[in-house]
């Protein structure tokens, strides 16, 4: 997709406020315990490569992607930290991993055994390095019982020349609900299962933002901090958050057309907007096809600072608002971020699509160009 460089609409992401976020998090942590930064999905959207660098400079010692793309795009662009991929990958797939220093989760023994027989074929450039998954309660990806685990470690120790036992670890589903009863039954799964581990890997580790913010003395020697590094609070609002979380991301764009309408004009596909006085109306060149998503309709956008009412459906690649008299063109508008004393934020636009702010920020598509700033 060609990205918008000659459209005044932009994301623009704030590197003070990641490394903020990031450094805040890498000093709670206890001595001996690191922060890998989650930036799967292109960095919740923010761009994994700048998000990772400005994450390197804030204290975190490594990365973590979701597919074995996302961690090459990191070693191209010179990351020389370890990266783990938290979904499972092709077997086949293992010598490049292996030579990379990409570090596979691994969820079965067939995956195991299937490996290793690609690995020897190409000649096992390295040592692949394996972070056992433990399913505790996710019901996603994992093993899920003593046995399994046993006979997965016992393997790896026997095939010493192919794989590194490099980690283990689990996934909670609910570290951000304010009732912990699930969360604390998965974490007693969670220690049946390490204490039948014949040793200890290097990493042992549980924990997202969500856990690392409200259940720190959970961590052990890892956490994978996502969400919160982008200054966005995992629960949403249901939890307060224990430091200030900056948000790093903004949407601004500029109004590109202004008219009046009579009253009893229409506005938009379906003529669902009519309206009822004579008034402005203002076009912003930003529509679904950006990320921005149709369900906003009735929502409202920062116009100078102004909250203005999005009137009729958004469209692909344009929206309309009303304003509170003519503006010229150039004025400027935020759909997210903070104009004088008036913020919308993405947790704000998720509430109105019903969805959560994750979803919103990796929503963005390669139209928006995103500009660094700080
Ligand atoms: C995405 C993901 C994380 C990061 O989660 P946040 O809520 O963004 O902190 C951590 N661990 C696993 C396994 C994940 O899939």
């Amino acid at each position: 997709m060609a990205i918008g460089e000659h459209r005044p609409t932009q994301l623009v992401i704030d590197r003070q406020a990641l490394r903020q976020n990031i450094h805040a998090e890498v000093e709670r942590l206890t001595p001996g315990c690191d922060l890998f930064m989650v930036v799967k999905a292109n960095g919740y959207g923010h761009g994994a490569v700048q998000v990772a660098q400005a994450a390197k400079d804030a204290g975190a010692r490594g990365f973590c992607v979701a597919i074995l793309d996302e961690a090459l795009e990191l070693r191209a662009a010179g990351f020389n930290e370890p990266i783990l991929i938290l979904g499972v990958t092709s077997p086949a797939d293992a010598p490049l991993m292996a030579k990379e220093h990409i570090s596979a989760t691994v969820a079965a023994m067939d995956w195991l055994t299937e490996a290793e027989s690609y690995l020897n074929l190409a000649g096992t450039p390295a040592p692949l390095r394996v972070h056992l998954g433990l399913d505790t309660g996710m019901g996603r990806i994992g093993f899920r019982n003593a046995p399994d685990l046993v006979a997965a470690v016992d393997y790896l120790t026997s095939h010493a020349t192919e794989f590194e036992f490099e980690g283990v670890f689990t996934h909670f589903s609910t570290a951000d609900d304010p009732d912990d009863t699930y969360f604390k039954q998965q974490f007693a799964k969670w220690q049946t299962l390490t204490k039948a581990l014949p040793r200890r890997p290097r990493y042992v580790h549980v924990s997202n933002s969500a856990t690392s913010l409200w259940h720190a003395a959970c961590n052990d020697n890892l956490v994978r901090y996502g969400v919160a590094g982008y200054g966005l609070n995992p629960s949403g609002t249901a939890i307060q958050e224990p430091f200030h979380l900056q948000p790093a991301l903004s949407l601004t764009s500029e109004l590109v057309y202004t008219k009046r309408l009579a009253a009893g004009e229409s506005v938009s596909y379906g003529a669902t907007y009519t309206a009822k006085e004579a008034e402005w109306v203002g076009t912003v060149p930003i529509g679904y096809a950006d990320g921005y998503e149709r369900r906003l309709q009735g929502f409202h956008v920062l116009v100078d600072g102004q909250p203005c009412e999005i009137i009729g459906r958004v469209c692909m690649d344009q929206l309309m608002v009303r304003l509170p008299h003519n503006c010229p063109r150039g004025t400027k508008v935020t759909l997210i971020g903070k104009d004088g004393d008036q913020e919308i934020t993405l947790q704000d636009v998720a509430t109105y699509c019903g969805t959560i702010h994750y979803e919103i920020a990796c929503g963005f598509t390669s139209r928006l160009p995103r500009r660094y700033i700080h």
